[in-house]
C-alpha cells in the first residue's frame, strides 16, 4: 500500500480513508489475538495516515490500562503500558480517555496536553505533531490510539476524521479480542487450579501437599521464589514452612508477627494482593531481604483458607518477565484455598490413621485371639494371638474362611448371612477351635459387626476356655465320685435307722425323735446324691425313664414334711394351695418331689427368720403349673437366667455349691416343662414351673395340709 502524503488531495484522503476502513475492517473480522488486532490496526495507520510512530492502549472495564502496543519505523512492541504510564496519567492519552473526543496536535511544543519529552527537542527526532481518537466500543470506551510525525503541522482536520474512522472501527475489534483474551486467561485459570488440585491431592502427607502447592504457584505464575507460611496455634504469628527459589533454604522456619509486611498484612485481613514494587509499598517489610540478600521486587500473595478460616498465605515473588499478570492473583487464591482444604484433608486423615493405629495396637495387644472377616466369612486381618491359636502364620489364615477355623453356631447369628449381626447385636457362643484336625480347643465365640475402612466386617473375638473346661470336668468328677462313695454307705445308714426305730419301745419318745433327726439328715444327703446323678444323666441326654402315676397330694405331703424341721427352726411358715380335683401326674415322682424340696429348702435358705412361704399348684390347659413364693430378699433381674446354671451362687461364701437350680431345670425340662423366677428386688421371689398332663381334670378348693 502506498503512503499518502498529507499534502495530497480531500478526494485522494476520502479514497485512501475508505480503503483503509475497508481493509481495516476485513483484516479485523477474523483476529482475536489481542497483540495481533493491536499490531495490525497500528501498522494499517501508521500506513495510511502517515507518522512514524503511534501507540495503542487498552482499557478493562474499570478503565484501567490492562495491555498495549508501540509502533517505531515499522516496528511493532508489546507490553509497554509501562512505558505509557506518563501519557495516560497526565499526557494527551489520558486527556482524549477523559474527554472521549478525539484531538489534533498540530505543533506538540506549543500545546500542553503534549508531555514532552527530551527527544521532542526541536532539533531531535521525537514528536513534533499528534492525533489521537479514543477506541470506543457500543458506548464502552475500550482504548485510545496515537500516532505522531517527527514534523510539525503534518496532521490536519482530515487526518483527525481518519483516525476516528480507524478508531470506531478497531473498538469492536480491540472489544472483542479483549473479552476472548479474559476468557482464555480465566479458562487458564481454571485449567491450571485444575491441574494444582490434582497434583496436590494426590500428595499423602502434609510436608508434600506444601511442596505441591509450592511446585504449582512457581508453574503457573513463573515467578522467581515462592513461599508458604501457615498461622501460629495462638494465632500471633506466621512461620515460612515451605519455600523454593534462591534462598529457600534460609527463610524456612522464619517468623513474622501478623499485621507486619505483605504476608502478615494478608494473614490479618484475609484478602489477596498484588505489590507490583516494592519501593512505593509502604507496607513491605525488608526485614527477610536484609537478611537473606535477596531482592524482592514484587509480590503476589494470597490467604490459605480453611473452612471459612485464614490459617496461612501463599506469595509469589518477582514474575518472570516483570509484572504479575491480572489474573496472578485469581489463580494464587485458588490454589491457596486448595491448599487450605487439603491441609485441612490431611489433619483428618492424620488422626483418622491415629485413631487407625490405636485401634492396630489394641487389635494386637489383646490376649484373645481375635479375627476379621468381611461378611462371606473370609478372613482379612487376624492378631498375634489368633495366629498362635490357629497354629498358623498371619499369610496362612488370611487364605483360609472362618469356617476352617471353627463350627459356627448359625442359630445363634442368625443362619449363613448372620443377620442377627446386622442388627448391631453381638452373638455369644460355645464351640471348639481345630488348629489340626486331631486338636480340639474349646473357645467361647462373641461376634459382631464392625465398620473397618468404611465396610462392614465381623470381629470374632475366640476366647481359649480350656482351663474354664478342665475346672468343670475335675468338678464333675469330683461330684461322682462323692457320689458313688456316699450311695451305699447312706443307704445301709438309713436302712439301720429304720430297723433301730422298730425296735424301740413307744416309751423311748426321746430317742425316736434323735433317730428321726439323723433320718432326716440322711435323707437329705440322699437327695443331694441322687440329684447330682440326674444332673450327669440329663446333661448327657438320657431321658426320664422312672416314670409312673403320682398324685400331688403325696408329693406336696413328702415335701412340706421334708423341709418343716428346717423352716421351723427358722420360724418360718409355710402355706400351700393344693386345689382338688388335679389330674394324676405320670411323672418320675422321686425326681419332682426333690425339685419342689429345693425350691423349698432355697425359700428357707435365703429369707430371714420369720418370712413366710407358700407352696402352690394350680391347673392349666394341658398341664399343671407349680410355684414356690417367699417373702426374702429377692433376686436381681440380670441374675434371674443366671442361676439356673450349674455352679451359679450370688452370695459368695454362703451355704450351697449353686447345683439346686440347675438340677431343677434339668428335671423339669427333661419332663417337657419350663421352670422360671419372677421377682422383687425386696419383696420376694417367686419361682414357676409347670409340667405337662395328658388329661386335666376340674380343679378343686384349695385345703389345708
Ligand atoms: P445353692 O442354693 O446351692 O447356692 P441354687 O442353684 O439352689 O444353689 O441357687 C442358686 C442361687 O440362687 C443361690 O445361691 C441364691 O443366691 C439364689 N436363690 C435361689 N433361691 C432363692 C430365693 N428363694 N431367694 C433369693 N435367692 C435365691
Amino acid at each position: 500500500m502506498r503512503t499518502p502524503s498529507p499534502s495530497q488531495t480531500q478526494d485522494e484522503h476520502s479514497r485512501a480513508s475508505l480503503e483503509l476502513l475497508y481493509h481495516i475492517s476485513r483484516e479485523l473480522a477474523s483476529a482475536l489475538d489481542l497483540h495481533e488486532v493491536l499490531e495490525r490496526i497500528l501498522q494499517l495507520s501508521v500506513e495510511s495516515v502517515g507518522g512514524i510512530s503511534g501507540s495503542i492502549i487498552v482499557l478493562d472495564n474499570h478503565g484501567n490500562p490492562v495491555d498495549s502496543a508501540m509502533i517505531h519505523s515499522g516496528q511493532v512492541y508489546n507490553q509497554t503500558t509501562d512505558r505509557l504510564m506518563d501519557t495516560i496519567d497526565k499526557g494527551l492519552a489520558g486527556w482524549v480517555l477523559q474527554s472521549r473526543e478525539p484531538v489534533l496536535i498540530r505543533d506538540t511544543s506549543i500545546d500542553e496536553r503534549w508531555t514532552k519529552r527530551p527527544d521532542d527537542a526541536p532539533d531531535r527526532t521525537g514528536a513534533k505533531s499528534a492525533v489521537s481518537a479514543p477506541l470506543l466500543a457500543r458506548q464502552n470506551l475500550v482504548g485510545v490510539i496515537t500516532l505522531v510525525h517527527p514534523s510539525p503541522y503534518t496532521f490536519n482536520e482530515s487526518h483527525l476524521e481518519l483516525v476516528q474512522a480507524i478508531a470506531d472501527v478497531a473498538g469492536i475489534a480491540v472489544l472483542n479480542a479483549r473479552l476472548y483474551t479474559e476468557s482464555q486467561n480465566r479458562a487458564r485459570v481454571m485449567a491450571a487450579l485444575a491441574e494444582s488440585s490434582l497434583a496436590i491431592t494426590a500428595a499423602l502427607g502434609a510436608k508434600d501437599i506444601l511442596q505441591r502447592v509450592l511446585e504449582q504457584v512457581h508453574q503457573a505464575l513463573q515467578v522467581e521464589a515462592v513461599s508458604l507460611a501457615l498461622i501460629t496455634a495462638d494465632k500471633t504469628e506466621l512461620v515460612i514452612k515451605a519455600a523454593t527459589g534462591p534462598v529457600a533454604d534460609e527463610v524456612i522456619g522464619l517468623r513474622l508477627k501478623m499485621g507486619e509486611g505483605i504476608a502478615g498484612w494478608v494473614a490479618r485481613e484475609g484478602k489477596g494482593a498484588i505489590t507490583p514494587d516494592t519501593k512505593k509499598e509502604p507496607q513491605f517489610n525488608q526485614k527477610v531481604d536484609r537478611r537473606t540478600g535477596f531482592e524482592t521486587r514484587a509480590i503476589a500473595c494470597a490467604p490459605i483458607r480453611s473452612k471459612g478460616e485464614t490459617i496461612g498465605v501463599l506469595e509469589a515473588i518477582n514474575p518472570v518477565n516483570g509484572t504479575f499478570d491480572p489474573d496472578a492473583l485469581l489463580l494464587l487464591n485458588g490454589i491457596g484455598s486448595l491448599a487450605g482444604s487439603v491441609l485441612e484433608q490431611d489433619q483428618l486423615l492424620a488422626s483418622l490413621q491415629a485413631a487407625k493405629q490405636s485401634f492396630q495396637e489394641l487389635f494386637e495387644d489383646s490376649i484373645d485371639p481375635i479375627v476379621i472377616t468381611d461378611w462371606e466369612g473370609n478372613i482379612v486381618d487376624v492378631n498375634r494371638p489368633a495366629t498362635f491359636a490357629a497354629r498358623r502364620t498371619k499369610k496362612e489364615l488370611l487364605g483360609m474362611t472362618i469356617h476352617d477355623l471353627h463350627e459356627i453356631d448359625f442359630e445363634k447369628v442368625g443362619g449363613p448371612q448372620f443377620s442377627n449381626l446386622s442388627k448391631h447385636e453381638m452373638a455369644y457362643y460355645e464351640s471348639a477351635l481345630r488348629p489340626t484336625p486331631d486338636t480340639n480347643i474349646p473357645i467361647e465365640v462373641y461376634v459382631r459387626q464392625i465398620i473397618l475402612d468404611e465396610k462392614k466386617h465381623l470381629q470374632w473375638i475366640l476366647r481359649d476356655i480350656s482351663e474354664r473346661k478342665r475346672l468343670d470336668t475335675l468338678r464333675d468328677d469330683l461330684i461322682s465320685m462323692i457320689y458313688h462313695d456316699l450311695r451305699s454307705p447312706l443307704s445301709n445308714v438309713l436302712y439301720s435307722m429304720d430297723i433301730l426305730a422298730s425296735m424301740l419301745a413307744d416309751e423311748s419318745e426321746k430317742y425316736k425323735t434323735l433317730i428321726d433327726v439323723a433320718v432326716r439328715s440322711a435323707e437329705r444327703i440322699q437327695r443331694l446324691t441322687s440329684s447330682l446323678l440326674d444332673i450327669k444323666r440329663l446333661e448327657a441326654g438320657h431321658s426320664v425313664l422312672n416314670r409312673a402315676p403320682i398324685e400331688v397330694v403325696d408329693i406336696f405331703v413328702d415335701a412340706v414334711d421334708a423341709i418343716h424341721p428346717l423352716a421351723e427352726s427358722k420360724k418360718q411358715k409355710v402355706h400351700t394351695i393344693l386345689p382338688t380335683g388335679l389330674p394324676t401326674l405320670n411323672v418320675d415322682g422321686d425326681m419332682i418331689r426333690r425339685v419342689i424340696i429345693n425350691l423349698l429348702e432355697n425359700a428357707v435358705k435365703y429369707t430371714p427368720v420369720g418370712c413366710n412361704i407358700t407352696l402352690g399348684v394350680a391347673e392349666l390347659e394341658g398341664g399343671l403349673e407349680f410355684w414356690v413364693e417367699d417373702d426374702g430378699p429377692g433376686i436381681e433381674p440380670e441374675q434371674r437366667d443366671a442361676i439356673f446354671n450349674k455352679y451359679a451362687r450370688l452370695q459368695k461364701g454362703g451355704i450351697g455349691i449353686g447345683l439346686g437350680l440347675a438340677f431343677c431345670r434339668l428335671a423339669v425340662e427333661g419332663h417337657g416343662g419350663r421352670i422360671w423366677v419372677e421377682s422383687e428386688v425386696g419383696k420376694g421371689s417367686r419361682f414357676t414351673f409347670v409340667l405337662p398332663v395328658d388329661e386335666t381334670e376340674t380343679a378343686g378348693e384349695a385345703i389345708p395340709l
